[in-house]
């Protein structure tokens, strides 16, 4: 297997301005294909840190990845620094230069003498595009020492010239890497340690690495398999120990706020929301995807009781009995929330966020969510332990996913998780 390592250059990775993202996505990137980094150095822009930033990595590495250094610059050192290392010079390189005339004549402008500059690459390296901004990337190896890729710092330009030029390299040069097929599962509704000990009880071959991501309030669960290995039924036995109506999305890049959008826009669902406790959060929620205008009307931030009563209708009776903090009061907030708004289905949240005003009987971060459609109209009560923020962003999944669970006609649960 070839080593891979990581020089990360610039004096704002250093103090603390900048956090660098590049040698985690990288990181990542190789992880997903069962590669490993050897090392990520990270040093000045001072040309002998640089070089000798190189030369510690060129002792263990087969390739190494330089960030950032690439602009036109005094500051920009990495041309220099690997011709240094390389003991060349810089010379215009045709590609390069073709790459900065075509990048600038887009714009409609011209070549300067400065961008120019970012044509000079080391003598015998050749161009990594870079799609995203004017400097261009470059590889270069020499008499059987590393491989050494220059490419931009900027995040934006990074990823591209990592993932399209340099990661085929590294795979050609191993000889190809065995491809991997995996299976994801995004689940809401049980803790991180329950869907561990499911998981685990299905004692999966050791082709398969299991991993989970807690990306709160969901967790997601990712089975990794070589390409060549079947995965297909211990999928469906990884579903069923989920109980499958867990699974909101199997879509790696798949949201649950977009799959629950999709889902109402596939059924022509329209929703409204009466939120206490949350203070418009389930609104937010359902806004933050493009095109949700399709599927939410409106909501009322009925926090107090006489907004609950006066604008959103609920009973006075009921709140002087049962309080604001009950089944009674987001049933009828989520029915007159509905009727008022004229949507398919109304959404409403009560509860206790804390951290004061919680009772025996309603501890904090007990919360009822209302759901009324035509098909289904129900209540929950929740009790999510935890510090407001937490319980107030969670109530706010929950009452989504009751709408998602009210929608394909799955059973509730008999209780969310107290905690994470
Ligand atoms: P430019 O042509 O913009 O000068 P460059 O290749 O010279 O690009 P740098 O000047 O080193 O790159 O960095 C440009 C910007 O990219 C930095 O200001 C910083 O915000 C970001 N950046 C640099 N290195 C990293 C890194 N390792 N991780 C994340 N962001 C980085
Ligand atoms: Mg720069």
């Amino acid at each position: 297997m070839r080593s891979v390592s990581i020089l990360a250059t610039g004096s704002e990775l250093l103090d603390g301005r900048v956090v660098d993202t590049n040698s985690n996505f990288v990181a990542k990137e190789l992880a997903e294909r069962g590669l490993k980094l050897k090392r990520v150095l990270v040093v000045d822009d001072d040309m002998g840190e640089l070089v000798q930033g190189l030369r510690e990595l060129s002792t263990v590495s087969d390739f190494i990845i330089t960030s950032g250094g690439l602009g036109p610059t005094s500051d920009d050192l990495t041309r220099d620094m690997v011709a240094a290392f390389f003991g060349v010079g810089l010379a215009e390189h045709p590609d390069a230069l073709a790459h900065l005339e075509s990048f600038f004549a887009k714009r409609g402008r011209v070549l300067d003498s400065q961008n120019r500059k970012q044509a000079l690459l080391p003598v015998g390296a050749s161009m990594v595009p870079n799609a995203n901004g004017t400097a261009p990337g470059f590889a270069m190896t020499k008499d059987g020492g590393p491989t050494v890729v220059s490419l931009s710092g900027v995040p934006r330009e990074f990823k591209p010239m990592f993932l399209d030029t340099v990661l085929p390299m590294i795979e050609a040069s191993s000889g190809g890497i065995e491809p991997i097929q995996r299976a994801t599962m995004k689940t809401f509704g049980l803790p991180e340690s329950t869907v561990g000990r499911l998981i685990e009880g299905l004692k999966l071959p050791k082709e398969i690495v299991v991993s989970y991501r807690a990306a709160f309030p969901e967790v997601h669960l990712v089975l990794k398999a070589p390409k060549s290995f079947d995965l297909s039924a211990y999928v469906v036995s990884a579903r069923d120990a989920l109980q499958n109506d867990t699974i909101f999305s199997e879509d790696p890049a798949e949201t649950f706020l977009i799959s629950l959008q999709k889902l109402l826009l596939s059924k022509g669902l329209t929703v409204a929301t009466a939120e206490s406790c949350t203070g418009g959060m389930v609104s937010e929620l359902l806004t933050r995807t493009p095109g949700s205008s399709a599927v939410f009307q409106g909501g009322i931030v009925a926090y107090s009781n006489e907004i609950k009563e006066r604008i959103v209708g609920v009973s006075r009776e009921t709140l002087d009995t049962t309080g604001a903090v009950s089944a009674e009061t987001v049933r009828e907030l989520a029915k007159n929330v509905r009727e008022k708004f004229k949507t398919s289905i109304g959404i409403s949240i009560s509860g206790v966020s804390g951290p004061d005003g919680g009772t025996n009987a309603k501890p904090v971060g007990t919360f009822y969510v209302g759901i009324s459609s035509e098909a289904r109209s129900f209540e929950m009560k929740c009790l999510y332990v935890s510090e407001r923020q937490n319980v107030r962003s969670y109530a706010s999944y929950v009452a989504l996913d009751l709408v998602r669970r009210a929608v394909l006609g799955l059973p509730l649960p008999e209780a969310y998780p107290i905690f994470r």
